[in-house]
């Protein structure tokens, strides 16, 4: 027997609707690219929402499922077309500003963008690329100086295009399973693919991460966004803080350690979210001007492994808690989180430091195991490793425009291709990334775990474990290393004699080079893909 009970649609624009209702005075502070400090409050941003999407409709023409790109820092007008272009019943599709041309070109073509919103600072990977966009009618230009002038085709500017716009038009209707949002995958292994979020998925993965076990974030706190807004709807941050009414601070391109701690102290910014990268920068700037009151007290740290080290430095130093979450594209992102329990209260601090360094515990409504080989289910043992598989309310069924199941189990879970082990009570840690895994001799050999006890140590600022070819054992780890500071010259035999106190004798590094920078992903990870190849062409 159904129940009786009114099937209301969960959608995008349902968030902002309660986000304003409730928290109209809530704040919304904007670095904006050219350094000015912008400041309004979600009864703005409902208003130029309202603006915008009326604008989509009868400006524009756009029409529902349409797809329409961001291509933009994380600021507040970045903040309304999350909102304005499902509120048209289109697609909103975040692309990473990050990317080459040549990757950009293949996702605005594979979406068929309609048009695209870009941040004047930004335009000129579009330019150079724009007359292979044919399905591109327009660009709109976001933050334009005065006299501003560029080669895009056809272009408007955002505040002349939503400035006679009426406030007042409904949000166009649309069904809780409808698209309203994509993003690509990085694309580290092979050309990106979209991964399609649904008004459903998206607001369940908000409703449930602001919870107080999860992100924890409600009307009194004061929200730094770090991740950004082109990746992974900046980990559904923006949704789950208009939800819940918290003021957001938002740091398009001024994102240097120096800048974002300025943010913390003048915008009495309390919880954040970002990667390794950065909160290995902000503590390296904390370390030298001091944390006397900092008002930071969590932040959320993910999207790569968080060496446990910088979790305990954190704690010790400045008392700010580091909550390690893991999660990808394809799971809206957040998959599991890392919070320690009442029962946990009585344990050594240490141990504390080693769970909260797990990637942690699914959410409600989602579920992760692990899988062997031959597929059977690895047992909850915290020592059997396994691929990690997922499924729940948001994450994914299918790639957009792709019928492969290559990704998927047949009975329907999502396999993540991380490799990790989860104990009796939950806890996942991931060991790899199934590729990045070093066979040597026979055994596997976690690049994760050598670059987590490489960066404990005092002189070692980055470290990235890659398996390089031998002879012998087929593959031996590789260890790349940014010293702390420039030029320090680290000695080889200490960091093997420091490794050994973790490892054993077959798993240490024979080879370490030293490097400035290690490369990176478009999203701020290790890109070992490239160190591989760089040091198959000898330079490395
Ligand atoms: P992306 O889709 O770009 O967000 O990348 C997702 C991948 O990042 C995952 O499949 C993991 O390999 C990695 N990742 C994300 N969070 C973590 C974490 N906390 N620890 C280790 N790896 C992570």
């Amino acid at each position: 027997m159904l129940g009786l009970m009114m099937n209301y649609p969960l959608t995008v624009p349902g968030l902002l609707d309660h986000g304003y209702r409730i928290f109209p005075q809530s704040e919304i502070i904007s670095i904006l690219p050219d350094k000015t400090r912008h400041v309004y409050r979600y009864a703005d941003l409902y208003r130029r929402s309202k603006k915008l999407q009326y604008a989509l409709l009868h400006k524009l023409q756009v029409q529902q499922g349409d797809f329409v790109g961001t291509y933009a820092w994380n600021h507040y007008q970045h903040m309304e077309l999350y909102f304005a272009i499902p509120g048209a019943g289109a697609v909103c599709h975040t692309l990473n500003i990050r990317l080459s041309g040549a990757q950009t070109e293949f996702i605005i073509n594979n979406a068929e963008d309609r048009y695209v919103f870009v941040d004047a600072s930004l335009v000129g990977t579009l330019e150079q690329i724009a007359a292979l966009l044919p399905t591109v009618k327009k660009y709109i230009i976001l933050n334009a100086p005065p006299g501003f002038s560029s080669s895009l085709p056809e272009f408007l500017l955002y505040e002349e295009l939503i400035a006679d716009c009426p406030e007042d038009g409904s949000w166009v209707q649309v069904e809780e399973n409808d698209a309203c949002a994509m993003c690509y995958t990085s694309g580290t292994t092979g050309l990106p693919k979209g991964v399609l979020y649904s008004h459903r998925s998206t607001c369940l993965h908000a409703i449930f991460l602001s919870l107080p076990n999860y992100a924890s974030i409600s009307s009194s706190d004061r929200i730094l966004i770090v991740v950004p807004q082109f990746h992974v709807m900046a980990w559904g941050l923006p949704m789950a803080a208009v939800l819940a009414g918290a003021a957001v601070v938002l740091p398009s391109s001024q994102m240097q350690p120096e800048n974002l701690v300025r943010m913390i102290m003048e915008e009495r910014v309390n919880k954040a979210g970002g990667v390794p990268t950065i909160w290995q920068g902000v503590y390296n700037v904390l370390k030298k001007t001091g944390a006397a009151n900092i008002p930071l007290k969590t932040f959320l740290i993910g999207g790569a492994t968080a060496p446990p080290s910088l979790i305990e430095n954190y704690q010790r130093d400045f008392g700010v808690e580091a909550i390690h979450a893991w999660g990808m594209t394809e799971t809206s992102p957040v998959g599991t989180l890392s919070r320690l329990h009442p029962h946990h209260s009585l344990l050594p601090d240490a141990e504390k430091i080693k769970i909260r360094s797990m990637q942690g515990q699914q959410l409600p409504f989602t579920e992760i195991r692990a899988a062997l080989e031959n597929g059977e289910i690895a047992p909850r043992d915290g020592k059997t490793v396994g691929e990690v598989q997922i499924r729940g309310v948001w994450v994914i069924n299918a790639y957009f425009k792709s019928n492969s199941q290559e990704s998927f189990t047949e009975d329907g879970w999502f396999k993540t291709g991380d490799v990790g082990i989860i104990n009796q009570e939950g806890y996942l840690q991931i060991t790899d990334r199934a590729k990045d895994l070093i066979k040597s001799g026979g055994e596997w050999i976690s690049s994760v775990a050598l670059e987590v006890s490489l960066m404990a140590h005092p002189l070692v600022k980055e470290a990235a474990v890659i398996g390089i070819p031998d002879e012998v054992w087929s593959e031996r780890p590789m260890a790349v290393i940014v010293p702390m500071e420039e030029n320090t010259q680290l000695d080889e035999q200490e960091l093997k004699t420091f490794l050994s106190g973790y490892f054993v004798k077959y798993q240490i590094p024979d080879k370490f080079k030293y490097v400035k920078e290690i490369p990176k992903t478009s999203v701020g990870k290790f890109d070992k893909k490239k160190m591989r190849q760089l040091y198959a062409e000898g330079k490395l």
